[in-house]
This record gives C-alpha cells, sequence and structure tokens, in this order.
C-alpha cells in the first residue's frame, strides 16, 4: 500500500516525525486531528484513532480495506497450524530423527522407510520458518536437529 493513497484520503494531514503523521479521522466527527499514521520499514501502516475508532472503521470510510494497510499479501500473515497439523509434524521429526539414528549407527534401514523419511525431511525444512514466526520454537528447534541430524551424515539424496 502506498502511504501517499492513505494521506491523500485524509484531512488536515500534518507531519509528525519520520514516517508519521497525524490527520483528522475520517471516522467520526474529528475537529482537532485526532488520528495517528505511521509507516513501518516494511512498508505496513498503523492506524491510530484517539477518539477511539477502530483502524477498520478508519479505513473503511475512506473506501479501504485492511489488507490496504499490509504490504505482503494477508493470506501469508493468516498462516496458522491445526493441533493435528502440529502432531503430524512433531510425529516427522520423531521418525526423521530415529531413521537418522539408525542409519548413524549403521543398521539397515528398509527402503519404504528411507522414501518416508526423504518425504518428511522435505516437507519439515520447509515449515521451520513458518513455526518459528508463530511462536512454535520448540517444535522448530525438534525439526531443525532432527534435519541437521540428516544433513550432517549426508544420508539423503533429495
Ligand atoms: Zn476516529
Amino acid at each position: 500500500m502506498n502511504i501517499d493513497r492513505i494521506l491523500s484520503s485524509l484531512d488536515k494531514v500534518k507531519p509528525k516525525g519520520r514516517d508519521s503523521w497525524v490527520a483528522c479521522c475520517p471516522a467520526h466527527n474529528d475537529k482537532s486531528p485526532s488520528l495517528s499514521i505511521k509507516e513501518l520499514p516494511d512498508g505496513k501502516v498503523i492506524l491510530n484513532c484517539f477518539g477511539g475508532c477502530t483502524a477498520e472503521e478508519v479505513v473503511n470510510s475512506i473506501g479501504l480495506t485492511m489488507s490496504d494497510l499490509f504490504s505482503e499479501p494477508l493470506e501469508k500473515q493468516d498462516k496458522f497450524y491445526t493441533k493435528r497439523q502440529l502432531e503430524e509434524l512433531d510425529l516427522q521429526a520423531w521418525f526423521l530423527a530415529i531413521c537418522a539414528t539408525h542409519l548413524h549407527r549403521r543398521e539397515h534401514v528398509a527402503s519404504d522407510d528411507m522414501q518416508k523419511a526423504a518425504k518428511c525431511y522435505k516437507s519439515l525444512k520447509s515449515e521451520i520458518n513458518g513455526l518459528k514466526e508463530l511462536g512454535y520454537n520448540k517444535l522448530a528447534r525438534r525439526i531443525k536437529a532432527s534435519t541437521t541430524m540428516m544433513d550432517a551424515w549426508r544420508m539423503i539424496r533429495i
């Protein structure tokens, strides 16, 4: 979202420090500017009405939606994990660690299991960052540990 698009829709806009402005709130009958606008380095725009309007009321009243305040598409920020997905990831990490341990001890691992391990490795690697972003640090660490075990021994070629 271009900050100019928001500022141009507001009245009595005044700069207030770096990447910050005040303006009259379009969502209530505002005589003196009580809406603060701030643009974050990542392009996200923060709106705060001291009259008590929500950011949603403010954007709606100038013909925009909440997603216009975000520089990134909302789907990305809305990502979450269900309990089932978390349990599945946990199980995969456990399975991968077991396989890696067997391989390390030079014990036989059935080819079915090796294929399954390769799949787990791939899907777990792609989830680590997403889990960290959402604060599942403990699970992310366990996953990292199990994939690193595989990396270290170069047992899997993907
Ligand atoms: Zn307001």
